[in-house]
């Protein structure tokens, strides 16, 4: 058999060609950076839990009328997706104060915003990508107001469905980070919603505790990051109990002396 081609390493997968044209592999490695990278580490079992989330929440985005890149999974870390050119514009979607958001405006951490928040950042390691406005997107012309249009509206419709498929496994979305592509079509470009949706990208706190569900807690040295993975998972009913139920409801006390230090910081 031959070799597949390998197209590109990321931080978090790696991009085969695809058996059909107009197709890509994304295979999703246990590989974790934060801070641009410049904490490196291994969350095992990251990958293959990462590759069923982001089928599951692609698949159910699709089903509202969301159009995506997803195409089928293939095994435990791979899936096929459309090739799209990739729009290299980060659009981070925000509900509630964290993160990068809370330390540039000095905004307590766990503040609930008074309206959802977009913010655009510009995809470029060697920058650290940067915080940039619609002006700088068309200035430079990343991408098209029309397609910022389209892109927007998508983040805001991504988001209410998001928000309310976590809300009812007691998961609170307090962010997350999205990622479109075009998808040419002769002379016609279509966004689409491309990369992953997971814990690598979202920040997900359970909503009595507090306790955060994604890589927080690998960027902020908690610990039980596997667990968490396997948590937003089993609560999503990707995952079996431990008693082989569906396991859609979790009792967080089970877990309490494997997620440490998880309290919000006051
Ligand atoms: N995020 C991401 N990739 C990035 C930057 C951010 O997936 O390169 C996600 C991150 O997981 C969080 C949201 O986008 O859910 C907002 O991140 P923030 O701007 O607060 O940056 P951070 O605190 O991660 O530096």
């Amino acid at each position: 058999m031959s070799r597949r081609r390998q197209i590109y390493e990321g931080k978090a997968k790696i991009l085969y060609e695809g058996p059909e044209p107009g197709t890509i592999i994304q295979y999703f490695k246990d590989d974790a950076t934060a801070f641009n990278a410049q904490k490196k580490g291994t969350i095992n079992g990251k990958g293959v839990i990462n590759n069923r989330i982001s089928e599951f929440v692609f698949t159910r985005l699709a089903q509202i009328g969301i159009p995506t890149h997803f195409l089928r999974r293939l095994n435990m870390r791979e899936q096929l997706v459309r090739q799209v050119e990739i729009i290299p514009i980060e659009v981070v979607v925000r509900n509630v104060a964290a993160g990068s958001l809370s330390k540039r405006l000095g905004i307590e951490e766990g503040e609930q915003l008074p309206h959802t928040l977009i913010e655009y950042c510009y995809k470029d390691d060697a920058l650290g990508d940067p915080l940039v406005g619609e002006e700088h997107i068309a200035c430079f012309g990343w991408a098209s107001n029309e397609e910022m249009q389209d892109i927007a509206s998508m983040a805001i419709r991504i988001n209410d469905f998001l928000v309310g498929m976590f809300a009812a496994i007691n998961i609170r979305l307090v962010d997350f980070k999205l990622e479109f592509g075009r998808m040419w079509d002769g002379d016609y470009a279509r966004v689409i919603l491309a990369d992953e949706i997971s814990p690598d990208g979202c920040r997900l706190w359970d909503m009595n505790t507090g306790e955060k569900l994604d890589k927080d807690r690998f960027r902020r040295d908690l610990g039980g990051e596997e667990e968490a993975y396997q948590e937003v998972a089993r609560r999503l009913g990707l995952l079996q109990n431990d008693d082989g139920s569906a396991g859609e409801v979790f009792d967080m006390s089970a877990h309490r002396g494997k997620l440490r230090n998880t309290k919000p910081k006051k």
